[in-house]
This record gives structure tokens, sequence and C-alpha cells, in this order.
């Protein structure tokens, strides 16, 4: 996949496997996370300079709003993308709740597909987006618009909004494939679409601004402990 995206001409690759909660999807245990970091070290000494991997997740946020792996093991990634996967159909202040609770934790870097719809076969579970999107804004955690044509969410008519609020975007392929990298395509379109610029997207940034960014990012982590 790092090849693949090297081929492509981006700069780094933000590797961001399910976690534990999701075992149905293939989640990685702790061990795994520990291979799965020596190979990107191991690759990443072979790629010298000018191309990166960083080491990212995409954590469970679980029914109370908690992340699904300890904080010794989140705070050893670059960057934490955190999402639902399940338990859909909690109310809408229920829900915007667990969302609130894993935007204010200091690990998440992320909010990965926020309102959770899938284009013709779910809708979004119910959440109060603009206190969600004025969360994001507040706590420095970026907003994901996912590129994969099932989902484009976050929605490009919210994309303003987002802007307005102070939100940063980021531009997610969703690949669980080579091919599927390409989905970049879509989301770039959306962002386009929603009249969001390249300096608010968190991944238009060069390989020095985006480490320095999550090295920012991990100082206000360990000021906070
Ligand atoms: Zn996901």
């Amino acid at each position: 996949m790092a090849k693949a995206t090297r081929q492509r001409g981006f700069e780094y690759f933000g590797v961001a496997d399910h976690s534990k909660s999701a075992h149905y999807a293939g989640g990685l245990s702790v061990e795994q996370i520990a291979q799965q970091h020596r190979e990107a070290d191991r690759l990443n000494k072979r790629f010298g300079k000018d191309f990166r991997i960083l080491k990212g997740i995409e954590s469970d946020i679980l029914a109370d709003g908690s992340l699904d792996y300890d904080d010794d093991v989140l705070e050893r990634f670059d960057f934490v993308v955190a999402s639902i996967h399940g338990r859909f159909k909690l109310d809408r202040k229920a829900q915007t709740q667990r969302l609130l609770r894993a935007i204010s934790d200091p690990h998440t870097t992320i909010i990965g597909h926020m309102t959770g719809r899938q284009l013709q076969r779910r809708p979004s579970y119910e959440i109060d987006v603009e206190k969600v999107l004025r969360a994001c804004a507040k706590h420095d955690v970026v907003v994901e618009i996912n590129a994969h044509p099932w989902r484009l969410d976050l929605d490009w008519r919210w994309h303003q909004a987002a802007l307005e609020f102070g939100c940063m975007l980021s531009i997610n392929p969703d690949a669980h494939s080579i091919p599927e990298l390409d989905h970049m395509h879509w989301g770039v379109l959306m962002a386009r679409k929603g009249g969001v610029s390249a300096d608010r997207v968190l991944n238009a940034m060069t390989l020095a601004e985006i480490t320095r960014y999550f090295r920012q990012k991990r100082c206000s982590l360990a000021r906070a402990a």
C-alpha cells in the first residue's frame, strides 16, 4: 500500500487499520500493532527522506464515547482516527454525547465518517452535526471527508459550516486495497464542491508540515497528562 501510494505521487501514507473491537474486520491486537510499527520503521528507513509511512489507527468509539485502546497504546501512534462502527441506534442526545466525549479525548486526531451514512444503504445515525463540528474546532480535532463513494461523509453541504466554525478537514480514501487509494479523487471533488481550500485540508500539508502538526498535537497530549 505504501509503495502504491508513493507511486501515485504522494509524500506520505497514513496507515490506519481497524482497531481491536473490529475483529470482524481484521482489527489489530496490541501485539499486531507493535509488529506493524516495526515494519513501518523498517520501510521508512528504506524510503529515505522524501516518503514516509505515518502510523495511525482507526480506533472504535465505544458506546460510552471512550476509545477502544488504553492511553499507553494510543500514544504510540502518529495519529488516531476515532470512528463509530456500531450501536447506531442510540438517540440523538446520547449519540451526540458519545461523539463529544471522543472529540474531547486528547488522543483523537481525526473523527472518521462523522455521520455514518452509507449512500443508498443506510441513513446517518442521529447526531447534532453542528454541535459536533463546533466541538471539533474547539478541541483541534480534524473532520474527515471520507472519499469512499459509499460514504462521502462529511457531506459537502456541511463543509462551509465546518470551515466557519474553524475546523480543519482531512480527505481520506478509506482504502482497504490498493485500487481503493484512488477514491481520493472523489474526496477532492467533494471538498471542491463544498468550497474547501487546500489550506484547510490536513493531508494537503507537506510531509514536513504534517509531521510538525502531529508532533505539536503529541506535545499538547503530554501537557494534558
Ligand atoms: Zn470506519
